[in-house]
């Protein structure tokens, strides 16, 4: 339902907990957080009000500073604290928030037990984190051309599997300073401010921060660390984005 990612310099939990309650309007019935501390991810998550979510996170730290977070518009498995988002592979490195239906999550999802792989979830969005783990921790080495780190490889080779639709912000606890969005048939905003990126589905989590954004088009993917962001296709064709001023009231 709802998608808010921060990359920067402030304390990332403060600005997420802030973009949710921007989207609640839209509706939800669960919500969470993932903050990247220390090579670890750290998922927060709980069914039930943003408010609910607030009474059981932890004080905020200043060095928490890249995070993704989600309300939840249950369509693939209950709407219980188990199915909210964050939704982390197997191996822990990879959290993924995802807006939209993955169609063929049923024959991704067998293929990966057959590999071994143990889910946790009833939803499809946990194929998706467990699809970009599985290429991540078991593929990388073999397919990486010089000029993509293992992370974001891992996400374009999982992205082609998947049918159906999808907003999505990803993490690694490999890569501290990196935060990948990617979309096809949800919406997803890049906010682009000084010395911090906000990515989220609806400009109402990014007006507060700044107005230039950049819209993401179907099958692309946004790359963002601390000196930039660089957009392509997720057939690993780079594209050039013009920053769009975002016209929105509050
Ligand atoms: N299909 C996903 C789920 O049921 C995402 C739902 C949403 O867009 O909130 O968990």
């Amino acid at each position: 339902c709802g998608i808010v990612a921060y990359l920067g310099r402030k304390a990332a939990q403060p600005i997420l907990v802030e973009g949710l309650k921007r989207l609640e309007y839209r509706g939800y019935d669960s919500a969470g957080i993932a903050l990247l501390n220390d090579g670890s991810i750290h998922v927060t998550k709980t069914s039930g009000r943003i408010s609910a979510l607030e009474g059981i996170l932890d004080e905020p730290h200043g060095w928490d500073t890249l995070g993704i977070a989600h309300t939840r518009w249950a369509t693939h498995g209950r709407p219980n604290t188990t199915n909210a988002h964050p939704h982390l592979d197997a191996t822990g490195k990879i959290a993924v928030v995802h807006n939209g239906i993955i169609e063929n999550y049923a024959t991704l999802r067998t293929w990966l037990q057959n590999e071994g792989v143990v889910f946790r979830s009833e939803t499809d969005t946990e194929v998706i984190a467990n699809l970009i783990g599985y290429i991540y921790a078991n593929q990388a080495d073999a397919g990486l051309p010089d000029d993509q780190s293992a992370f974001e490889w891992a996400v374009q080779q999982a992205l082609r599997k998947l049918h159906g639709t999808f907003g999505l912000a990803i993490i690694c606890g490999d890569f501290p300073d990196t935060l990948i969005g990617a979309k096809r048939g949800s919406p997803l905003i890049l906010g682009v401010g000084n010395t911090e990126y906000i990515l989220a589905s609806d400009a109402a989590a990014i007006v507060e921060h700044t107005t230039q954004a950049i819209y993401m088009a179907d099958n692309e993917m946004v790359l963002v660390g601390p000196d930039g962001f660089h957009t392509k296709t997720i057939d690993n064709v780079t594209i050039a984005k013009d920053l769009k001023q975002i016209e929105f009231s509050l």
